[in-house]
């Protein structure tokens, strides 16, 4: 159900400033290439943060941390709507609503659910791990959103947003948007160059297979000369028979645009060490980049106005769906 033309986009991320290119390359450089197209919002997920226990003081510094990173990869607050989603107190309200539309079943079948809910202790599972896509689903619902740029791992719990919205308004009245997901062709899935049958996570700490985009550069240059590679000597895109190269030829073409096709002739009858040396100096540049504008960023003055005007915007369209939902509902 849709009051404006203009199409909108939204996406978010848990607060880290240890952001990867992997979270750049699957999400944020899609957002920012698109946000002059759509209605964009971004917003910093913080309740989807204390999913599992977070020491308060690291989770403030890493709020700041990650809208100064979002602004230093290109997102432009005068064209995006830029917000924590605490702030905005309609998530919870639609979360709890969101929840009781999904079936315990849906959300035991959730990919992350069951990798992540593998590695947890013995004092058990966290429900806030087993929850959050219905609440995520509500972020999405709430701004009436029709894009969702996301890497692979989420596009299960965008197709859960589709479901619930659908069940939603075929129980209640037509109320909600359905979004779609923009999977990005190249760049969806950047792996670690350690293990490359693995996802590149943040969450992986200091590691030699993960590049963040705060790495300092000596370093970032030697976790890509030191990626495992295979013995064929031969430049070529084959994510079955030969991953780790496969993942630098994605990460070359993810950053630099070019096709696939292109860099394997590029690299024709070249060894290894001269394609390494291609995706470090492309990495390298980029996180150069990076890193200059996020210095510039790193005003808490200037973050928090961001963020409170980032607020305010979000909230007219927040409240104006959780009324809808509510008056659907009967709860009002
Ligand atoms: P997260 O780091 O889980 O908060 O994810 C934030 C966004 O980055 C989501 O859209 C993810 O799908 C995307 N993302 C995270 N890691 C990767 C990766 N290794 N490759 C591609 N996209 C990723």
């Amino acid at each position: 159900m849709k009051n404006n033309e203009q199409k909108v986009m939204l996406t978010g991320v848990r607060p880290s400033g240890n952001l990867t290119l992997g979270n750049y390359l699957g999400a944020i450089k899609n957002f920012v290439t698109r946000q002059t197209k759509y209605k964009s919002y971004i917003f910093i997920a913080d309740l989807h943060a204390i999913t599992s226990p977070r020491d308060p003081v690291e989770l403030r510094v890493a709020v700041n941390d990650c809208i100064a990173m979002y602004l230093a990869c290109g997102v432009d607050p005068e064209q995006t709507i830029v917000f924590r989603q605490s702030d905005v107190l309609e998530h919870g309200i639609m979360g709890f609503i969101m929840t009781f539309q999904t079936h315990m079943g849906e959300l035991s079948r959730m990919t992350q659910f069951k990798l992540k809910s593998q590695n947890m202790g013995k004092n058990g599972i966290d429900t806030g791990l087993f929850v959050y896509p219905p609440l995520m689903s509500a972020d999405i619902l709430l701004y009436n959103t029709d894009m969702v740029p996301v890497g692979l791992d989420q596009q299960q719990h965008v197709e859960l947003t589709r479901d619930l919205a659908q069940r939603f308004n075929k129980r209640y009245g037509d109320t909600f948007n359905e979004p779609d997901v923009y999977i990005a062709p190249v760049g969806n899935k950047i792996l670690n160059l350690q293990n490359p049958t693995e996802k590149m996570n943040k969450s992986d700490g200091p590691n030699p297979g993960t590049i963040f985009l705060m790495d300092d550069l000596k370093l970032a240059r030697k976790k890509i000369m030191s990626a495992v590679t295979d013995s064929e000597s031969i430049v070529r895109f084959d994510e079955e028979n030969k991953p780790g190269i496969s993942n630098l030829i994605s990460i070359l073409a993810a950053i630099t645009d070019d096709d696939i096709a292109a860099i394997e002739r590029r690299f024709a009858g070249r060894g290894y060490g001269d394609f390494k040396r291609a995706v470090a100096d492309a990495v390298c540049d980029l996180l150069a980049d990076i890193q200059a504008k996020y210095q510039q960023f790193k005003n808490p003055a200037v973050l928090n106005a961001i963020l409170a005007n980032g607020a305010e915007r979000a909230r007219v369209v927040a409240d104006e769906t959780l009324s809808r939902a509510r008056v659907a509902l009967g709860l009002k």
